[in-house]
């Protein structure tokens, strides 16, 4: 078999590809498939800005035929492997130069309702997408998970590999703080099922590893009752001081007294559409009406984003007397609150109402130089002082979110880096693209947005990090990078999985 496949890799260039991909099958003996037509597919990912080709796109039809195609891959002497979720890496981190790229979602999609300790969780392959365990845990059940990313047509095992973040964050922690147990497809081709208290090392090290230790095949989510309704508010700040110390304020009190979801974004003081005022409305029926700002607005300003959940059999005056009795004490402008309200299904799917827009207009397929950091509390204000004010006066053709969350809720033991400190915020940068600037002006924008925190002694960590030096590897992971290496060399030896993420080398 390993003869075999290294006369593979050498003839990948020859006429007789399609051949070799169904010899390559057969020797694989999979329930699944070899896909050599979709190759283009897996070169490709949300990012736009990297085309590498696969040596094969593999389908599993279970987490039989992963394992074994990581078992044949670890016996090679070059061939690495990288499940592919949905594809929505920016920097092509779910490729693999000659590789092989699994194809997650063809595992079968299954969704099971499972008991722990008398608490619901979603029992879900890893493959299948956020959206779907949502429809099929509020349709049968009427319960979800409680925390959720903003968009939703990624996968549980790639978010997972990452963290996981949304406006319920602050409250429930990222992703990675509510799932109980994996199964996971080690690098050496095993398949264990891991949790805090079995193989735990495999599973904090799976969570935001980056698809280093193994390939997450199934995972047990937390899930709670659904609510029917939610109102969702959109407040306006012109001081950026003001927009923080209220953020903090709503992370920070105790849940009973605080909004369900809290987030936020800076926005230009313009007229356009993706990046300007018209962009803060919740309805078409709303209107920002810029004689509502103080003289004093800058070219700069700030949203707050709010949600309340709530149920249908609630009264309305009892959801507007808890939303106002919550409103009442924060700065915002107070003409230009927006609020609209919408079911929870529409709330949380509310991207992709934005994806059917933005491919009607040609941008989401467009490149996406887009940068995420999670920036300490004690930064920020110099941050927004230099890059939103300063760097990125502009916009950057898409949301700017700047949002509050609580190391307290993340588990330390987790691959996640996070900066120091109580409070840190996530920011990221969501650019959409047109032919000008080009991708890679913006490329070169996000270096200098990240040089200047270096410079400045910025406490930051990169979310959805991208590095191609292993110096700069070692610089995110800081002190926990022998923790990383240790649990590297525990579970993926040759450093077969992941090797777009370029942090390690194959090892011959
Ligand atoms: P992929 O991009 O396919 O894979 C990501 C990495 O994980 C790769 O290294 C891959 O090899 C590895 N991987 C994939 N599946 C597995 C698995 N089962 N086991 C082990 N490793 C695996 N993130 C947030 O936190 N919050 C958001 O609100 C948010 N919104 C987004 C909106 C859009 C439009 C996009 C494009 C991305 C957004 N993301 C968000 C980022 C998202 O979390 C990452 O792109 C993440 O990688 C999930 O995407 P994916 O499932 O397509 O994984």
């Amino acid at each position: 078999m390993i003869t075999y496949l290294d006369h593979f890799v050498r003839k990948t260039d020859s006429n007789s590809k399609d051949d070799d991909v169904s010899t390559l099958c057969k020797a694989l003996d999979l329930q699944g498939s070899i896909d050599s037509g979709a190759t283009d597919v897996a070169s490709k990912d949300f990012g736009g800005m990297n085309y590498i080709k696969p040596l094969a796109f593999i389908r599993p039809a279970s987490t039989d035929d992963v394992a074994k195609v990581v078992r044949v891959v670890a016996r090679t002497s070059n061939l690495t492997v990288a499940a592919r979720g949905n594809g929505h890496s920016i920097n092509g981190q779910a490729m693999a130069d000659r590789g092989l790229i699994i194809d997650m979602r063809s595992l079968e999609n299954h969704f099971h309702l499972i008991r722990i300790n008398g608490l619901p969780y979603a029992d879900v392959s890893g493959g299948a997408l956020w959206e779907d365990l949502l429809k099929w845990s509020v349709s049968k059940f009427g319960l979800a998970p409680r925390s959720w990313t903003d968009y939703l047509s990624l996968t549980v095992g790639g978010t997972l590999s990452n963290a996981g973040v949304s406006g319920q964050a602050f409250r429930y922690g990222p992703q990675t703080s509510n799932v109980t147990e994996l199964e996971v497809v080690t690098g050496k081709g095993e398949t264990l099922i891991c949790s805090e208290f079995e193989n735990s090392e495999l599973f904090f090290g799976a969570l935001g590893g980056l698809g280093q230790f193994g390939i997450i095949t199934r995972a047990s989510v937390l899930l709670q009752p659904a609510p029917d309704m939610v109102r969702w508010i959109r407040l306006v700040y012109t001081e950026f001081e003001d927009f923080t110390r209220d953020a903090e304020f709503l992370v920070s009190i105790k849940e009973s007294d605080s909004f369900d979801y809290v987030e936020g974004f800076a926005f230009i003081n313009s007229d356009s559409p993706m990046t300007g005022r018209p962009s803060v409305p919740l309805d078409p029926n709303q209107d920002f009406d810029p004689i509502h700002l103080p003289p004093t607005a800058s070219s700069i300003l700030y949203c707050l984003e709010l949600a309340l959940h709530y149920r249908n059999t609630d009264h309305p005056s009892t959801v507007d007397t808890g939303v106002n009795r919550l409103l009442a004490g924060l700065g915002f402008v107070k003409l230009l609150k927006f609020e609209v309200d919408v079911s929870y299904e529409e709330f949380l799917l509310r991207v992709k109402r934005a994806e059917e827009h933005a491919k009607a207009n040609g941008i989401w397929d467009a490149p996406h130089p887009w940068l995420n950091l999670f920036v300490s509390k004690l930064d920020i204000i110099d941050f927004d002082r230099m890059v939103f004010k300063k760097i990125l006066k502009e916009g950057v053709g898409g949301p700017m979110l700047v949002y509050p969350l609580l190391r307290s809720k993340w588990d330390n033991r987790t691959s996640v880096m996070l900066p120091e400190g109580e409070i840190f915020y996530l920011v990221a940068l969501l650019r959409f693209t047109r032919k000008e600037p080009s991708a890679e002006k913006l490329v070169a924008q996000n270096q200098e947005i990240i040089q200047y925190c270096i410079k400045k002694g910025i406490d930051f960590k990169l979310y959805l990090p991208h590095y191609r030096s292993q110096e700069d590897w070692k610089r995110h992971f800081g002190n926990q990078w022998s923790r990383f290496v240790e649990r590297k060399a525990r579970f993926d030896p040759m450093a077969i999985l992941a090797p777009g993420q370029k942090i390690f080398s194959r090892i011959p």
